[in-house]
């Protein structure tokens, strides 16, 4: 993507993540590397290497170990990543949890992951104590303020303690992170996430030559979703930009960040552009700095790129593709951008387009499953040798379960999803969270949830049932059911309703089309779901 040598596999460290990271950025000195939007307190590059070399000693200090899962649940700031950092360091791994997990969720999650320390925030410290409930021997600290018994993330920077030692460890097997996906099917996973694999894909998208040193990021994406915590803040961070991190999402704040800290590049997901194309609010502020828009994580219509170009005066939208198992694997670089595409192969990565039915590949034009290999790939899911298994081909190819094609220049265009996952608002729904809650109603015998296309959410779940025998249940009270424990995804997006409102919208059907092995028919359901919809 310019005239510097190809990338070849021996310029990528095999190295700890953060020693990687400490190695550019003691460079970066006095420059900012994060503001932090809500206090507005920034962090120079030099004081990010002083917190993260402190945290590290704390972190020893207070006994954690190597491969030891540290969780976080809490809102975007800027300690999160120096936790991710320092954890990283002292070869624990980071396991970002949503903050809008349910208590049972969360408790799950701890369990399923074996985690020892917990960070979050006294707002959620109620769903935590519930959470923890069996589970005491996970110590919980605080970020921010003293609360109660709980030791702060503050009190492990003191200089006092002793200096930390880095643990020998293999960076390709050893896990740095592990991410939440519910993959191509099933409730959602831990993705282990090696060293290597961020190092990996850190370098390969800086090949790209989107972002550079002057860059000012301006962040919303959820640090619990690979998007933000690594493929754009270690990015940024490896780079030398400055990420001015905002706890959550919120429009008018994003305009007024815009206007005052003035980046020229944004990355995006679709829902974000819709309110941008469409949104009189967008007109009130000066987004002028903005030369170069980013987006990815879900597909984008025509309509609103072209409305973005239009109001923000920019000859394109460079669209990049990517995926939790598989990290980044596509973008458009300057000087070789295709309309509607998702670019081209990233350095270091193959990819084979393969006939659905018979798993051959096919030809550029023809569409096929997306299959990826390369250093950036996940060591699979944790504890699920099986569904570990079904990710892979015997010769290390990942089977993403999107359906795409390639044209003649390598040009990828991402045209349909083969997986089950529904995305809304570009986040994660498993069809099985939904259709496991809806199966606990006594009316209901089957269920089957697909997604349907929605202009501002991307996508709605939307469920059909099977009734037992004799048994009536409305629309309204199967709606409530499943929204009493799914609102962990109402705080998703408030305000503006639930993405499972559409779930009790579904209807009811004598059967839902199954295999002979009993596994849900999702295409046949959203053909269904297409023809009966067009009827309503
Ligand atoms: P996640 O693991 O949450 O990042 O979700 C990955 C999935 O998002 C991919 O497998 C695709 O289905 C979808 N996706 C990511 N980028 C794009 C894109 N540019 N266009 C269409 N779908 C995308």
């Amino acid at each position: 993507m310019s005239d510097k040598p190809p990338l070849r596999l021996e310029d990528i460290p095999v190295t700890n993540m953060t020693a990687y990271l400490l190695d550019k950025i003691r460079l970066y000195g006095d420059k900012v590397a994060m503001v932090d939007a809500t206090t507005e307190k920034t962090t120079t590059y030099s004081e990010l290497v002083t917190r993260i070399e402190r945290a590290t000693s704390g972190l020893q200090a207070i006994g954690v170990m190597k491969d030891d899962a540290i969780g976080v649940l809490s809102p975007n700031h800027p300690d999160y990543l120096v936790t991710f950092y320092a954890c990283a360091l002292v070869g624990a791994t980071l396991q970002p949890i949503s903050p809008m997990y349910t208590k049972d969720d969360l408790a799950k999650g701890l369990r399923d992951c074996n985690t020892k320390f917990l960070f979050t925030v006294s707002a959620l410290l109620p769903k935590v104590q519930e959470a923890t409930q069996g589970l005491e021997h996970i110590k919980v600290l605080l970020y921010g303020e003293a609360g109660g018994d709980y030791e702060t993330f503050e009190s492990l920077l003191d200089p006092g303690h002793a200096p930390y030692r880095t643990p020998e460890l293999d960076p390709r097997t050893s896990v740095a992170a592990l991410m939440s996906s519910s993959g191509t099917t099933g409730f959602p996973k831990a993705v282990c996430i090696s060293h290597y694999a961020i190092v990996a894909n850190t370098i390969q998208q800086m090949c790209a030559g989107l972002n550079s040193d002057k860059d000012t990021f301006v962040t919303f994406f959820p640090f619990f979703h690979a998007l933000g915590l690594y493929m754009v803040c270690f990015v940024g961070h490896s780079l030398g930009a400055r990420i001015v991190i905002m706890p959550r999402f919120d429009f008018e704040t994003f305009l007024r960040l815009i206007e005052k800290y003035k980046p020229t590049n944004l990355q995006l997901v679709p829902p974000i552009m819709v309110l941008l194309a469409k949104s009189p609010k967008v007109s009130e502020y000066d987004l002028s700095s903005v030369s170069q828009i980013a987006c990815g994580a879900a597909p984008l219509s025509k309509e609103v790129e072209d409305l973005v170009k239009e109001k923000l005066k920019l000859p394109c939208i460079f669209q990049g593709y990517g995926m939790t198992e598989v990290g980044v694997t596509h973008l458009n670089g300057r000087g070789e951008f295709r309309y509607k595409s998702v670019g081209k192969l990233l350095p270091l990565t193959e990819m084979k387009i393969v006939d659905v039915e018979t798993g051959k590949p096919v030809g550029p034009g023809q569409e096929g499953e997306i299959w990826i290999r390369g250093p950036q790939v996940c060591g699979g899911y944790l504890g699920l040798p099986e569904q570990t298994r079904e990710l892979f081909t015997n010769d290390g190819w990942v089977k993403t379960g999107d359906i795409g094609y390639e044209d003649e220049d390598g040009y990828l265009f991402v045209v349909d999803r083969l997986k089950e996952l529904i995305k809304y608002k570009a986040f994660q729904v498993a069809p099985a969270t939904l259709e496991d809650i809806l199966l606990r109603h006594d009316a209901i015998a089957d269920v089957g949830v697909v997604g349907m296309p929605d202009v501002e959410a991307g996508e709605l779940p939307r469920a059909y049932v099977v009734r037992k025998q004799g048994r009536e249940a409305s629309e309204e009270e199967i709606r409530k059911f499943v929204d009493g424990p799914c609102h962990r995804f109402r705080r998703t997006m408030k305000p503006g309703g639930s993405p499972h409102e559409a779930a009790g919208r579904g209807g009811v059907l004598k059967e839902i089309p199954r295999t002979a092995s009993g596994k849900i028919l999702r295409k046949s359901l959203r053909e269904l779901a297409r023809a009966l919809a067009a009827k309503q």
